[in-house]
């Protein structure tokens, strides 16, 4: 096909996307990736989803079930941090739409979200970018967790008054379904080497499962070298020398606490994205919570999540957008003449989008 047909092609497609904004900083971030994305170019049909206290206060739950089935439908969302309204035993319920027909309950909207539209792994690139002061530089590395069991499906009972036991549940099934997810991955972006994270020297059966089936699948995969690692090594490897990593394997807890130590070793939370991602459906969101205690201020570092938008747009098919932004986003942090306060600047989160914008038109 000639170049501009397909330009012409790509500009007739309009993309359903369902924007949540969140609480806390929320609203301010995702208002922000949203105009760096549509200042891109790219055509998209925004949906509301409401989650979290705005939705409490609209809807009576912090998760409607109408915002999952706007995801269902548009298969994309691109979601602020939101927050969870009741502490201690307060659960997200549906009553409706189970496979069983059983009610389901959720402690948390990003976990109910996680459940209710499969999103069996969570993808978190780890990347240094020039301007963002950090110890480390040269660092680019991806992270593979696996996203549906393991200790986080919150199995816990008191065995007597003071015991308290948790039950760790891994599959193979799950395990070699986040291993081809990681090959696919790999293989689109060309990245080389994988190394599985584990404890399988004490934890024999669990984690011994884990690495025994995540290791048969990637060792399929052609031009792809498989290592393998405890959790406790890999930690050190990672703060010793961290630029030698390339992508990593984790079952669900080890993933979750591994990511946020790689996120600390290139500048921290403002600038660390992610993205949950299904058979179906995808999300993307800032590894950051809502942050109350800048909220409503307009000083919240956008980065994190116009780096999701990134990786959404690269999933729906806009790379060249995808490029761009990265590109313009670099520039500026680069340049630090308007970044917002935690990366050294007197910016607002607007500011700082609207100088990406004046980079993006510039570039155009
Ligand atoms: P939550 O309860 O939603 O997890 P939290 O405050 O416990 O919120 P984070 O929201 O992740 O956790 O924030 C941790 C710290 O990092 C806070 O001091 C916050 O101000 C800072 N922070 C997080 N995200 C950003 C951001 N995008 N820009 C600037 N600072 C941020």
């Amino acid at each position: 096909m000639p170049q501009h047909d397909v330009k012409q092609q790509q500009e007739a497609t309009t993309h359903d996307i369902v924007l949540v904004p969140g609480d806390g900083i929320g609203p301010e971030v995702t208002a922000a990736a949203r105009r760096v994305v549509d200042a891109a170019g790219v055509a998209v049909h925004w949906i509301d989803g409401p989650a979290g206290l705005e939705a409490v206060r609209v809807a009576g739950t912090p998760l409607p079930e109408a915002t999952v089935e706007a995801i269902r439908r548009a298969r994309v969302a691109l979601k602020g941090p939101t927050a969870t309204p009741f502490g201690g035993s307060y659960r997200i319920v549906f009553e409706s739409g189970g496979r069983d027909g059983t009610p389901r309950s959720y402690p948390s909207v990003t976990v109910a979200l996680r459940k209710e539209l499969g999103l069996f792994v969570n993808v978190r690139p780890v990347r240094s970018y020039p301007g963002i002061a950090s110890r480390y530089q040269g660092v680019d590395l991806v992270i593979f967790r696996e996203n549906s069991e393991d200790l986080y499906l919150g199995i816990e009972r008191m065995r007597d008054a003071d015991t308290a036991e948790a039950t760790k549940i891994i599959t193979r099934g799950a395990t070699e379904r986040v291993a081809r997810f990681a090959i696919d991955y790999m293989q689109r972006t060309g990245r080389r080497r994988v190394s599985i994270i584990h404890k399988s020297n004490i934890l024999k059966l669990t984690d011994g499962l884990f690495l025994e089936a995540a290791q048969a699948v990637l060792s399929q995969a052609p031009g792809i070298e498989v290592s393998q690692r405890v959790v406790d090594a890999a930690c050190m490897d990672l703060v010793m020398n961290p630029e030698a990593c390339d992508c990593l394997l984790l079952p669900n807890l080890y993933g979750d606490i591994v990511s946020d130590l790689a996120a600390g070793l290139v500048g921290g939370l403002g600038v660390a994205p992610g993205a949950n991602i299904g058979s179906d459906c995808a999300m993307f969101e800032a590894v950051h919570g809502t942050a109350p205690d800048i909220a409503g201020r307009g000083a919240a570092n956008p980065t994190a999540m116009i780096l999701s938008a990134v990786m959404m747009l690269r999933y729906i098919g806009e790379a060249d957008a995808a490029y761009r932004i990265d590109a313009a986003l670099s520039a500026v942090l680069a340049d630090k003449a308007c970044v917002t306060p935690d990366l050294g600047g007197t910016a607002g989160t607007r500011g700082m989008a609207d100088s990406i914008v004046a980079r993006l038109q510039a570039r155009a």
